[in-house]
């Protein structure tokens, strides 16, 4: 396996949950666009060499330019894995380990990029961070009955980056028919085992307007304490 690490970065979505018109990786935060905090923290890390984006495609221009020279931009799909499968198509071919990473979670810690990355080129094919849930979750049927109360305790809530070997993420994204909402999950149908890493609180995803406030939030409380050093 090539060790050279890419990272590709859904960015297509129109974030209807969020509103304001905007897609929502181009909504700013402290001034910067969400896409673009995220983008810098990839490149921030030590391992990431090529960052490839699926922005909205009438975007791709807008989106090229903000990001400048270095990032390749490819127009993204109308669902999440056709975004993730054209970006991962536009890889260079010798990358060999695959970060897939929402544009939706701008304040990632670069160290959680470099955890994901490190573990996958340790050995596990398949990466994920991960959190314990807070909040008691309840399976329903389609009349919103409950069927089911897993235990919470065995419970995790899954981040981004997730981390793979190309060649298995490849394989699965050739099952693109299966219903799931991450990466992982096509790598799961095929009985690859997904390891499990701490995740970060701060790689949380902004999908609600609450979560905009929140990220902003903390912007403000990093910026002050940087000043106060
Ligand atoms: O909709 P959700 O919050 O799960 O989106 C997660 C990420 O996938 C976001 O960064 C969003 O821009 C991206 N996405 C995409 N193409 C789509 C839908 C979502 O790139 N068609």
């Amino acid at each position: 396996m090539s060790t050279r690490v890419g990272a590709v970065v859904p960015a297509a979505g129109r974030g209807e949950r969020l509103g304001g018109g905007t897609p929502k990786a181009l909504r700013p935060l402290a001034g910067r666009p969400m896409l673009l905090r995220a983008v810098e923290t990839l490149l921030a890390s030590t391992h990431v060499t090529q960052v490839v984006v699926a922005a909205p495609p009438t975007l791709v221009d807008v989106v090229g330019q903000i990001l400048g020279p270095g990032v390749c931009v490819v127009p993204g799909g109308g669902e999440r894995v056709d975004s993730v499968r054209t970006a991962l198509d536009a890889l260079d071919d010798d990358i060999g380990v695959v970060l897939v990473h929402d544009a939706a979670r701008p304040l990632t810690p670069a160290t959680l990029v470099d955890a994901v990355a490190t573990a996958v080129l340790a050995g596990h094919p398949a990466v994920i961070p991960v959190l314990p849930v807070t909040d008691t979750v309840k399976e329903i049927d389609a009349d919103g009955r409950v069927v089911r109360t897993p235990r919470r305790d065995m419970l995790r809530a899954v981040q981004t980056p997730q981390g793979f070997r190309r060649d298995i993420l490849r394989t699965a994204y050739a099952n693109r028919d299966l219903p799931v909402t991450d990466d992982a999950g096509l790598v799961e149908a095929l009985g690859v085992p997904v390891t499990t890493i701490p995740g970060a609180e701060e790689a949380f995803k902004v999908t609600r307007p609450v979560d905009l406030v929140l990220a902003e939030a903390l912007l403000a409380d990093s910026l002050a304490r940087d000043g106060q050093r």
